[in-house]
């Protein structure tokens, strides 16, 4: 192919894919500016100059052109709309390391190149000078006899981030976990019907953690999209100070 229409082509090809993309946010951190780049459902990429994390990473190396390598790979659970072993052999690199509960590391297979962390609810670890912490995620009751997420299986995540702490909640409920939860800056909080909670549920949580920053994810269910208009009027007459940040997690979507 001569190079000239190779160019055009890639232009065109990279230029959907980007255009498609919801614009990312930009948080001042003491590590330098923090991008918050949305991508699909519970998939996100986080980024310093020096520092690329992605979240549940879906959809196949292409949802990632124009982005870099992931150093750090936070996986939440083993439902496909988090664990995709194709695009974790896609993009993960010999210097990748994924952080992930056993219930996801179990189902590895050789493919997935980089170091693997095992951390569990509750449980700390330190990588790439982020600390890390898993938070409990599950349906209620906690003792349900088949519930889709049950206690201990999965982790939410709060990272510190050069000073800021950001919590990825995972699917779950509105837990006491959650809602206990300290100090928080920006928040990533599900929000889908029959899989986590509804919006009210997800509203009353938020309102008793206060994150400064929340964006609901993770919000399409059986019946289609929740209305994430509804949980951010009910977010912002609870406290006028949390800044509920809508963005199109679905990009594909018409
Ligand atoms: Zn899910």
């Amino acid at each position: 192919m001569k190079p000239a229409l190779t160019l055009v082509l890639s232009f065109l090809f990279f230029g959907s894919i980007n255009a498609q993309r919801a614009a990312p946010d930009e948080l001042k951190t003491s590590a330098g500016s923090l991008t918050i780049q949305p991508q699909v459902h519970a998939t996100l990429v986080l980024s310093l100059p020096n520092l690329t994390i992605y979240a549940d990473p879906t959809g196949g190396a292409a949802n990632y052109t124009g982005l870099k390598s992931p150093d750090l790979i936070l996986i939440t659970d083993i439902h496909g709309d988090h664990f995709d072993p194709k695009t974790l052999a896609e993009v993960s690199t010999a210097s990748t390391t994924i952080v992930a509960p056993k219930a996801v590391t179990d189902k590895f297979t050789g493919n997935i190149k980089g170091k693997v962390v095992v951390l569990g609810n509750g449980e700390t670890t330190q990588q790439s000078g982020i600390a890390i912490e898993a938070i409990p995620m599950y349906n209620l009751p906690a003792d349900a006899a088949n519930p889709m997420h049950p206690k201990g299986r999965g982790n939410g995540y709060v990272l510190t981030i050069g000073g800021k702490r950001v919590y990825l909640s995972g699917d779950t409920q509105g837990i006491p976990e959650m809602r206990a939860l300290k100090n928080i800056d920006v928040a990533f909080v599900c929000m889908n019907l029959p899989y986590t909670m509804d919006v009210d549920e997800a509203a009353d949580a938020v309102l008793a953690f206060k994150p400064k920053i929340v964006y609901p994810y993770h919000y399409r269910g059986a019946k289609g999209l929740s209305d994430v208009n509804a949980f951010k009027s009910k977010v912002e007459a609870g406290d006028k100070n949390i800044d509920v940040r809508l963005r199109n997690w679905y990009p594909a979507a018409k």
